[in-house]
């Protein structure tokens, strides 16, 4: 641990090393703290004062006494309910919305089902109602909330706050001004973030998934679109237009003939969808009358999952199906693999419900796709997380940014 400033200063950065110090390592003394940090025990106990008055900091109780004896020390520990955020996910058909304590665990929810392509005005409004219901529930002053965040779907300019497009909202047009249009609903100055879901989603890995103790991670997220959330030693990947992770329109079968929603053909998308996946399944019903898939179920009745399932089952059309889709997962992935030498790669969306024998089927073509002379079986993984996911994300990303 580098040393964080000379004994007495008092500077704003050094007061918040020692609260993320004690955030992230539980219940302390001064003299604990006094020794990690390198500076003198006045000045922590000063800091520790600072930040209790504060609400951040809590006086936890008496330690144990020292080998040489003496009084029992006072133990300090961080007040995850010291703060609040509101997260939202915008779904494509609904909004789920959270409080968070500082330590992004749900306090309370809220999901709000909209309609397609629901207008913009609609869509802000649910939000300031989601953010005052919740509020007033768990009975938080306003001045704890300490950031509100927005999962948006689509090309996302985080810095400005505006929705550049939103395939799922055409309606609101092109480069809306989201944040700004939040705020003055919201009537109020709390620090606002707004980002494509899929980066809050990989930094919910980083900080409470699986990835918790990787600096190079990419999450997928595979369904009727595809995209990845992408950080690199411990950075999110933005990119110098808001594209990075538009993973789904790389071209990865220049002669196919599916076209993809963008215009263009063979995008990795457009070889993965959902839609592709059934409407194969649909014109394999004459050939594979008797498979598991439609055991079930009509031809227009079938679902992703009853493909998922028949795989799962050793169904023959099923195994196909997800073969050829785990095929052309292991080109795309081969290509990111190549691209960021991730330390792992996460699965989220539908497919994280396909089961074992798709990712098996992954994890051995990715091995012989991408020449890479490492094990791919521990590298990919499908996601814990359910669809709270986005708003749990974007909850620590606040957090985060609140405490650097
Ligand atoms: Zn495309």
């Amino acid at each position: 641990m580098p040393s964080i400033g000379k004994p007495g200063s008092l500077k704003l950065s050094n007061r918040k090393a020692i609260l993320n110090m004690l955030r992230n390592s539980g219940v302390l003394s001064v003299a604990e703290l006094s020794q990690k940090a390198k500076l003198s025990k006045t000045t922590i106990l000063k800091i520790f004062n600072y930040y209790v008055k504060e609400g951040l900091v809590l006086v936890a109780g008496k330690g144990e006494s020292t080998d040489e004896g003496g009084k029992k020390p006072i133990m300090y520990e961080f007040n995850k309910r010291g703060g609040f955020v509101f997260a939202c996910h915008i779904f494509p058909d609904a909004l789920y919305s959270v409080i968070t304590d500082l330590d992004s665990s749900i306090l309370s929810s809220r999901n709000t089902a909209i309609k397609e392509n629901e207008g913009l005005n609609s869509v802000i409004e649910n939000i300031v109602q989601s953010f005052n219901s919740l509020v007033n529930e768990e009975n938080i002053p306003k001045n704890k909330i300490i950031g509100i965040a927005i999962g948006a779907h689509g090309i996302t300019d985080y810095n400005n706050g505006v929705i550049i497009h939103s395939p799922h909202f055409q309606s609101w047009g092109e480069n809306v001004e989201f944040k700004n249009i939040l705020k003055e609903k919201l009537n109020s100055d709390i620090p606002i973030f707004i980002d494509n879901q899929i980066r809050f989603q990989v930094f919910a890995e980083k900080v409470k998934g699986t990835a918790r103790d990787k600096k190079n991670i990419i999450v997928i997220e595979g369904g009727a679109g595809l995209v990845a959330g992408i950080i690199v030693k411990d950075e999110i990947k933005r990119g110098a237009h808001n594209l990075a992770g538009e993973i789904g329109h790389m071209i990865i079968n220049p002669n196919s003939d599916e076209t993809c929603a963008c215009g263009v053909k063979g995008c990795f998308e457009s070889m993965v969808t959902t839609r592709r996946l059934l409407r194969i399944a649909g014109e394999s019903k004459e050939k594979y009358p008797d498979s598991l898939i439609f055991k079930n179920s009509g031809r227009n009745d079938i679902s992703i999952g009853d493909i998922f399932r028949a795989s799962n089952q050793g169904d023959g059309l099923g195994k196909k199906i997800m073969d050829d889709a785990a095929g052309w997962y292991a080109i795309g992935l081969s290509n990111l693999v190549l691209t960021y030498d991730p330390d792992i790669i996460i699965l989220h969306g539908i497919f994280i419900k396909a089961g074992d024998y798709f990712i098996k089927r992954l994890r051995e073509r990715i091995s012989n796709v991408s020449l890479v002379h490492v094990n791919m079986d521990t590298r990919i993984e499908y996601s814990k997380f359910g669809s709270e996911v986005g708003a749990i994300g974007a909850a620590a990303y606040v957090t985060s940014e609140y405490f650097k």
